[in-house]
């Protein structure tokens, strides 16, 4: 018999068929079927489910057309088979409902010519960087519909051998302008993933990646705790300020700033409408990627 390795597409669904199988994956948990509901409602038509057993995560994405701007989809791409199915539902429904409420979306970054050549890192940080803005978010919200801390993300990331890094570091210098974002990131990955689930070997991996990475930058401990401060305050809460603070995050990190930024708001048409929030026309800058990067992201 011969076998197919194509993936099998079980569940592809849109809409109403799409929130109907999304609340029956969420039984159990009536605040989440409450909140499913509730992004159904604004995205209506445009809502996508696609539910795979071969997804490496589940994921979300909001899809923009750029000219003109418009709204196209918002879609969620579920990992099947694991043990988490609701809280991975769940965790990127409170991803899809911030535009709801009022918070942008980043639409591009502006990369100073000189550093084109790590266009496509810096976009990835920049998106890491929103993620993790945004479960700082969402984390309460996430307990408040009846799940653990510690299913808020997939799982733990994994440790990394950051003396080996530092002695790769020392031999094969990246410019110094892609490798410290890159070193503030080591750190706050596992500092977060500590935060979140309350995990102490993560926070151990943490001060692993600092003390390390501080050899090659001295200035790396005074900025993590510039960032740590930053997520304290958490000014970035407020929908209104969130622009100015997440660029400001980026700044601390050495990232490119995000140069366009959109909302979303509800209209009669049963798709939402797309609304440039910072220049007249043409944003500028490279348009990120719609999907989320990091696991339950
Ligand atoms: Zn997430």
């Amino acid at each position: 018999m011969l076998l197919s390795n194509r993936p099998q597409i079980l569940q592809e669904l849109r809409g109403d068929r799409a929130h109907q199988e999304i609340s029956s994956k969420l039984s159990g948990y009536p605040a989440a079927q409450r909140l499913a509901q509730e992004v159904y409602d604004f995205y209506a038509e445009s809502l996508s489910l696609v539910a795979r057993s071969d997804f490496a995560a589940t994921t979300f994405a909001i899809n923009l057309q750029h000219a003109p701007m418009a709204f196209v989809s918002a879609e969620v791409k579920l990992q099947l088979g694991t043990d988490r199915v609701p809280e991975a539902l769940a965790h990127e429904l409170l991803h899809l409902r911030l535009p709801m409420l009022g918070f942008p979306l980043s639409e591009a970054m502006w990369v100073p010519l000189e550093l084109d050549c790590y266009a496509g890192d810096f976009l990835a940080m920049g998106q890491w960087v929103l993620n993790v803005v945004q479960h700082e978010i969402c984390f309460q919200n996430f307990i408040e519909l009846g799940f653990h801390k510690k299913h808020f993300l997939a799982k733990p990331i994994k440790r990394r051998d950051y003396r080996k890094r530092f002695i790769r570091n020392l031999r094969n210098a990246d410019s110094v302008e892609i490798d410290f974002p890159r070193w503030c990131i080591a750190y706050l990955s596992h500092f977060f993933t500590g935060r979140h689930c309350g995990d102490e070997d993560s926070m151990r991996y943490a001060q692993d990646a600092l003390e390390w990475g501080s050899r090659i930058h001295p200035a790396l401990k005074r900025t993590t705790a510039a960032i740590n401060s930053w997520f304290e305050k958490g000014a970035f809460k407020n929908p209104f300020e969130y622009p100015r603070h997440v660029n400001w995050l980026l700044e601390l990190m050495r990232i490119p700033l995000f140069s366009g930024w959109v909302n979303l708001k509800s209209s009669e048409e049963q798709i939402p409408l797309a609304v440039r929030i910072t220049n007249t026309g043409d944003c500028g800058g490279q348009f990120l990627p719609p999907f989320s990067l990091s696991p339950f992201c």
